[in-house]
């Protein structure tokens, strides 16, 4: 088994690296991934490969993806000898990962579709850019099938909230449109080197769209829910007149049986989606 390297870089605190020291929890982490032994799995953010260890033992391949330069170069020391591992040196919010996951060039037929393995994805975040990872692992889901991911607590309270409650917005919405979020558990800062100010819960994201469902245009129903949550205080309808006309709003707001009063974070997404599909395309911009 490739042990982690004895002499440590210290750890770049903008780069989001509060390492885990607990190792209940890095089993859980992968544990939670359910088995692996047949599949390939992302791991974002491996660091000092607390969870790495654990994954290159029970996964038939696993892709690593580390934006810190030293701590890639280390990692591919350690785990030089593990044939199954790769360690991509790089950012996972620019990575190609159409490179990384889609066909291989020249294995291409023509009128053949390509159809990717799902994969896995697990990573103790970086928790500055938690909402935008989420957001590209949406953009990119026909890779991915199952996410497990330690954010902070109140982004996980966010990603899992019903709407109605004080937590719902924008990432809950978005995050429920596309996978079902269970909270899995939550660690103090003890939990990592050097200990984060927050407490940071570890969830698990199955995919599953629900856009075919709600019978909308995916990239004309996320840019119609960040016009309806815009600004928080405001209420859906001063959100919307800023593209809609009132007539248009009017009309829509009363075919989906929703009162002009109401805030974006109190509507169900079947209720976004009956507004949005009952207002003209034409006005919506996309
Ligand atoms: N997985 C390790 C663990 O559990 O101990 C490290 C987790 S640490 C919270 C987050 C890791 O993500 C750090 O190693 C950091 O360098 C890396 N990281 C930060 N920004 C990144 C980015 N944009 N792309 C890939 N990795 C990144």
């Amino acid at each position: 088994m490739p042990k982690v390297s004895a002499s440590r870089p210290s750890s770049k605190p903008k780069l989001g690296q509060h390492f885990l020291a607990n190792d209940a929890a890095a089993l859980r982490i992968v544990e939670a991934l359910g088995d692996i032994s047949n599949r390939t799995v992302l791991e974002i953010g491996p660091g000092r490969g607390a969870l790495t260890s654990l994954l290159l033992r029970r996964a038939r391949r696993l892709i690593a993806i580390e934006l810190d330069r030293v701590l890639s170069a280390q990692l591919r020391m350690n785990f030089a000898l593990a044939p199954n591992v790769e360690i991509i040196e790089g950012d996972i919010l620019a990575i190609d990962l159409d490179t990384v996951f889609g066909p291989k060039p020249g294995t291409r037929r023509p009128g053949i579709e390509f159809t990717p393995e799902p994969v896995p994805v697990v990573g103790n975040l970086p928790y500055y850019i938690t909402s935008d990872i989420l957001l590209r692992l949406f953009a990119y889901r026909r890779y991915f099938d199952t996410l497990v991911l330690m954010v902070q607590r109140e982004v996980a309270d966010r990603l899992a909230a019903a709407p109605g409650g004080s937590e719902y917005g924008l990432l809950s919405a978005t995050t429920q449109l596309y996978a079902r979020v269970e909270r899995l558990f939550t660690l103090p800062p003890s939990s990592f080197s050097p200990p984060p100010k927050v407490q940071s819960t570890v969830v698990r994201l199955t995919m599953a769209p629900r856009v075919e469902h709600l019978k909308v245009p995916e990239a004309g129903f996320v840019n119609f829910l960040k016009l309806g949550f815009g600004q928080k205080r405001k209420t859906l309808w001063n959100n919307l007149k800023e593209r809609y006309k009132p007539d248009d709003l009017r009309a829509a707001l009363t075919k989906a049986g929703i009162a002009p009063t109401v805030r974006a974070e109190t509507l169900s997404l079947e209720k976004s989606a009956a507004l949005f599909r009952a207002l003209p395309a034409a006005s919506a911009g996309d």
